[in-house]
C-alpha cells in the first residue's frame, strides 16, 4: 500500500452536515484546528471514520483522534465548550493506543444531557494532519457513509531534530480551568509552528512536540499541571519566551490573574532526581534507547504463529534461567524468577491467544497482550505496581525480539559512560558492561524499583525522576554524576572534580576501617550500648548481616519473602523460611518477623485487591490482615514454628488503633494454644503512623516493644507520599514534626519498661545517629551494608552530647536546619574523637 492511494472517512455519526464557517467558534470555524466538516448529530455513538490506531481519547470522554498507518490524522470533538462537562455524559469505548477498525464505535454520549449542559450538540470531523481532502456527501447523512476523500500526498518528512543542547523554561503552572484541550492546544501548536526550531512541551516525564495538537492533546494537562517547554534551533530562544507567554495567558482562553511568567530560559548546572544507587562518578553522556519494532498485525495461520509464539516463550524462558544461574543467590537472580513467572501468567497468555485464534501474527499478539497490561498497571496510581508494569515491559520486549528474530546486540559504548535514558529496564540494566558504564541517570523509575536495587548490586551510582531536559543533552558531554546528592552536574569544575574524589577515597578508607571493626559492639565513648540490628527481606541477608557485625533481626520484611510470586506460598514453605531465618540467628539473637505490610505502595501478586483512589490511605498492613484474617492466621502460625530457635518477636506493621493490636493478639494468642506452643513470642507495633506515635502512653502497657517506621512515619506526618520524586528532598525524615513523634514515643515506651527501636530508612544514616541515640532509642535496625559504619558511628559519641543535641533540634523549625545542626555536630564529635585518639 502506498500513501497516495485516496481514502475514505465515513460518517463518525447520523445527521446533518454543516460547513465549518457555519460553526459559532472563531477557532473551529477559522480552521486553526484543521479543515473538515462539521455533523448535527442525530445518533449518539461517534464511530471511527477511518482504520488506524487511537492516537489520543481525551480523559473526559468528549473528543478523540485516530492516526492511520500514513500518517493522516483526524480529530472529532462532540459538541462545543464540552470540556466544561468533565467527562459527565460521555462514555469511551476504546483506549489511547488501540487500533480501531473504520466504523468500530469510539465515545458513546447522552444527546440530551449534552445538548442541555454544553454550547451545543455541534460535533467536528477534522483532518488534523493537513492533507487536501473533496466532500462526497452534503445534507443528512447516515453513521457509516462515505463522507470524505482524503489525498495523502508524499508522507510529510518528519521536521528535521535541530541539533544542540536544547534551551528550557523555567517550570509554570498552566492556568486554563480545563487544560489543553482542543482549543487552546491548537493556538499552542499553531504559534509553535511559527519558529524555525524543535520545540517540545513537557510535563512530568512526558514530552509532547509542540507543533502537534494531537500530541499536546495526549498530555491530558490538568489546571496547575508543571510545564516546561524546550526547544533547539536558531530561534530557540524567541520561541520558548512567546510560548511561556502564550501559556501564562491561557492559549485564548480567559484565565484568572495572569501566573507569574517566569524567567524564560534557564540553563541549569545541575538537574536533580533522587537517589537509586549511591556512589559518584565523572564521564561522559551516553543517551541510550531503544529502537523501535516493526509489529506485522496479520498472521500467516494460527497453527504457525501459536508455535512461533511457543518458540519465543520457550527461548525466553532459558536465557531467563540462564541470568538466574549467573547471579545465583543475589537480588539479580529474584528479579529474573520474576520475570519468568510472568511468562507463565495465565491472563496474558490468555488474552494472547485470544488475538492468535483471531487471525493475528504471534508479535502482535503478544505485544497486545503485554501492552495492555502494561497500560494497565502504569494507569494503577501505584508506584510499586507501575514499577512492576517496568518489568512486564522489560520481558514482553524480550519475547518480541524472540519472535521477531532480531538479535540483542549489546550496546556499543564508549569508556567511561554515563548512561542517560528515559527508563532503563531490569535486562538492560544487569547486562550493563560494569567496565564502561560508570553509572545512570533516568527520568523514570524510582528509588524502590528493580532498577535500582539492580544498580545497588552491580555498585553503579545511579539517579532517577530527573528532569525530561535531561534526554536533550548531548553524547559525550562531560558531567559529573553524584548520586548521593541526586545531582548530574552539567558543567563541572576541576575544583569540584577534585573534592569528589577526594570524599571518595576518604570514604571508602573509612568504610574499610568500619567493616575491619564490625565485630565490636556499638557502645558510646561513656559507656552506653545500641544493638545495631539489620533490616532483611532474605535469609541471604541474614547471613551477610552477621558477617558485618548485626546483633540480629531488627525487621523482616515478610511481604518481601513472597513479593513476585503469583502463587501464594505453601504453609509449609514459609514456615521453612523463618525457621531457616530464626537457625541462623541463634537463640540468642532477637528475630523481629513484621506480618505481611501488604497494600498502599506494596501489592502482592497472590493477595487480590481492589484497586483504591487512595492507596496509602486504604486497606494496609494490619488493616488488610484483619480484613482476611485467614492471612494472618497462617503467617502467625509459620512464625510460631520457629519459636525457641530464636529470639522470636512478631511485629504488626501500619497499627492505627488499639483495637487492631487486641485483636491481632487475640488471634495470636488462639493460634499459640491451638499448636501448643506455651511461651508466646514477643508483641509488638510499628510505629509508622501519627496516630500510635501520639497515642503512645496508650499503646504501650499493651506491646512487648515499638519499632519507629520513619518512612511512613514521615510521609503520614508531612502528608508527603515517600516515591513522589518531586516531593523527595522535601518529605525529610530529619523534619522536627517526626523528631518530636519519636522522643514522644520513646517517653511513653521507657515509662512503661518497653524497648524502642528504629527501623525506617533514618536509622542507616550516619548523620541521624546522635540525635536518635540522644532521644533515648535503643536499638537501631539498618539496612545491611550499612551496619558497619553505623556502629562505628555509635562508638564515636557520647550519650550526654547526643542528648543535648537531641534537645536543640527538637526546637528547630525545618528538616534543613536539623541537618546543618547535625554536620556542625558531627564536625566537632569527629575532631574531638581524633584528637582523643591521637
Ligand atoms: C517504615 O515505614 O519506615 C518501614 C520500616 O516500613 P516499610 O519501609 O517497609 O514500609
Ligand atoms: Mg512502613
Amino acid at each position: 500500500m502506498t500513501a497516495t492511494q485516496p481514502l475514505e472517512l465515513l460518517a463518525p455519526l447520523s445527521g446533518v452536515l454543516l460547513a465549518l464557517d457555519q460553526v459559532p467558534d472563531p477557532v473551529f470555524a477559522s480552521r486553526m484546528i484543521g479543515d473538515g466538516l462539521c455533523i448535527d448529530p442525530t445518533s449518539q455513538t461517534l464511530c471511527a471514520p477511518l482504520t488506524g490506531v487511537v492516537s489520543n481519547i481525551q480523559n473526559t470522554g468528549h473528543a478523540v483522534s485516530i492516526t492511520d498507518d500514513n500518517g493522516v490524522q483526524v480529530l472529532m470533538h462532540i459538541g462545543l465548550d464540552t470540556v466544561n462537562l468533565a467527562g459527565k455524559g460521555f462514555t469511551r469505548l476504546v483506549e489511547e493506543g488501540q487500533r480501531v477498525e473504520a466504523g468500530e464505535p469510539l465515545i458513546e454520549f447522552d444527546a440530551d444531557y449534552v445538548a442541555l449542559n454544553a454550547r451545543s450538540l455541534l460535533t467536528l470531523m477534522l483532518v488534523v494532519s493537513g492533507e487536501p481532502f473533496t466532500l462526497l456527501a452534503n445534507g443528512a447523512v447516515d453513521i457509516g457513509q462515505p463522507l470524505l476523500q482524503v489525498s495523502p500526498g508524499e508522507p510529510i518528512e518528519a521536521a528535521s531534530e535541530e541539533e544542540g543542547d536544547a534551551l528550557f523554561s523555567k517550570p509554570l503552572s498552566l492556568p486554563n480551568a480545563n487544560g489543553l484541550h482542543a482549543r487552546p492546544a491548537a493556538v499552542f501548536a499553531q504559534a509553535a509552528k511559527g519558529f524555525n526550531a524543535s520545540i517540545y512541551l513537557h510535563k512530568q516525564t512526558q514530552s509532547a512536540n509542540a507543533k502537534s495538537l494531537v500530541a499536546i492533546m495526549a498530555l491530558q494537562t490538568v489546571q496547575g499541571d508543571i510545564l516546561q517547554v524546550s526547544a533547539a534551533g536558531e530561534e530557540a530562544e524567541a520561541a520558548i519566551k512567546a510560548l511561556v507567554e502564550l501559556l501564562a495567558q491561557g492559549c485564548g482562553e480567559p484565565v484568572a490573574a495572569t501566573v507569574a511568567v517566569v524567567e524564560s530560559v534557564v540553563s541549569a548546572t545541575v538537574l536533580r532526581g533522587v537517589c537509586a544507587s549511591p556512589g559518584s562518578a565523572c564521564g561522559h553522556v551516553v543517551q541510550v534507547a531503544e529502537p523501535e519494532l516493526s509489529i506485522p498485525e496479520k498472521g500467516a495461520g494460527e497453527a504457525v504463529e501459536r508455535a512461533a509464539l511457543a518458540r519465543a516463550l520457550r527461548a525466553a524462558t532459558e536465557a531467563l534461567q540462564t541470568l538466574q544461574a549467573k547471579a545465583v543467590g543475589s537480588a539479580q537472580a529474584e528479579i529474573f524468577r520474576a520475570h519468568q513467572e510472568l511468562l507463565e501468567d495465565p491472563t496474558l497468555l490468555e488474552h494472547a491467544h485470544g488475538l492468535l485464534a483471531a487471525g493475528k501474527s504471534a508479535a502482535f499478539s503478544w505485544h497486545s497482550a503485554t501492552a495492555a497490561t502494561v497500560k494497565l498497571f502504569q494507569g494503577l496510581g501505584n508506584a510499586l505496581i507501575a514499577e512492576r508494569a517496568a518489568d512486564l515491559a522489560d520481558v514482553g520486549q524480550r519475547v518480541l525480539k524472540l519472535i521477531l528474530e532480531i538479535e540483542d546486540r549489546a550496546w556499543d559504548l564508549p569508556e567511561r559512560a554515563i548512561l542517560i535514558a528515559e527508563q532503563l529496564t531490569p535486562s538492560q540494566t544487569a547486562s550493563l558492561d560494569t567496565g564502561k558504564v560508570l553509572g545512570f541517570v533516568t527520568v523514570g523509575g524510582g528509588a524502590t524499583s528493580h532498577v535500582a536495587i539492580l544498580a545497588r548490586a552491580l555498585g553503579l551510582p545511579a539517579i532517577c525522576g530527573v528532569p525530561v531536559q535531561v534526554l536533550a543533552l548531548v553524547n559525550g558531554k562531560h558531567v559529573l554524576l553524584d548520586a548521593d546528592k541526586g545531582e548530574l552536574h552539567l558543567e563541572p569544575n576541576q575544583a569540584e572534580i577534585e573534592q569528589l574524589k577526594a570524599a571518595r577515597q576518604q570514604q571508602a578508607q573509612r568504610q574499610q576501617r568500619d567493616v575491619a571493626q564490625a565485630a565490636l559492639p556499638a557502645i558510646t565513648r561513656d559507656g552506653h550500648h545500641i544493638e545495631v540490628t539489620a533490616n532483611v527481606a532474605s535469609l541471604q541477608e541474614v547471613e551477610q548481616s552477621l558477617t558485618l557485625g548485626g546483633e540480629g533481626v531488627g525487621l523482616l520484611r515478610s511481604e518481601f519473602l513472597y513479593l513476585d510470586r503469583n502463587r501464594a506460598p505453601s504453609p509449609e514453605e514459609q514456615a521453612s523460611t523463618y525457621t531457616a531465618i530464626a537457625r541462623a540467628l541463634g537463640a540468642e539473637r532477637n528475630l523481629v518477623v513484621r506480618t505481611l505490610d501488604v497494600g498502599g505502595d506494596k501489592p502482592l501478586a497472590y493477595v487480590p485487591m481492589e484497586a483504591e483512589t487512595n492507596p496509602f490511605l486504604g486497606l494496609r498492613g494490619i488493616r488488610l490482615c484483619l480484613e482476611r484474617p485467614e492471612l494472618l492466621r497462617e503467617q502467625f502460625r509459620a512464625i510460631l514454628a520457629s519459636a525457641g530457635l530464636a529470639r522470636l518477636h512478631i511485629m504488626l506493621p501500619m497499627v492505627s488503633l488499639l483495637s487492631e493490636l487486641h485483636l491481632a493478639r487475640r488471634i495470636l494468642e488462639e493460634e499459640a494454644l491451638a499448636l501448643g506452643v506455651g511461651e508466646l513470642p514477643k508483641l509488638g507495633i510499628m510505629i509508622e503512623v501519627p496516630s500510635a506515635a501520639l497515642m503512645a502512653d496508650v499503646f504501650a502497657p499493651h506491646v512487648d516493644f515499638f519499632s519507629i517506621g520513619t518512612n511512613d512515619l514521615t510521609q503520614y506526618t508531612l502528608a508527603m507520599d515517600r516515591d513522589h520524586p518531586r516531593l523527595a528532598s522535601q518529605a525529610d525524615s530529619f523534619h522536627p514534626a517526626v523528631l518530636r513523634l519519636i522522643a514522644t514515643t520513646v517517653k511513653a515506651a521507657h515509662a512503661h519498661g518497653k524497648w524502642v527501636g528504629v527501623c525506617g530508612a533514618l536509622a542507616s544514616e550516619a548523620l541521624a545517629v546522635p540525635v536518635l541515640i540522644g532521644l533515648g532509642v535503643d536499638e537501631l535496625s539498618v539496612s545491611v551494608p550499612l551496619i558497619p559504619t553505623i556502629k562505628a558511628t555509635v562508638r564515636e559519641l557520647d550519650l550526654v552530647d547526643c542528648q543535648s543535641i537531641a534537645r536543640q533540634v527538637l526546637g528547630l523549625e525545618e528538616a534543613a536546619q536539623v541537618r546543618e545542626a547535625l554536620r556542625g555536630f558531627h564536625a566537632a564529635t569527629v575532631e574531638t574523637s581524633s584528637v582523643l585518639e591521637n
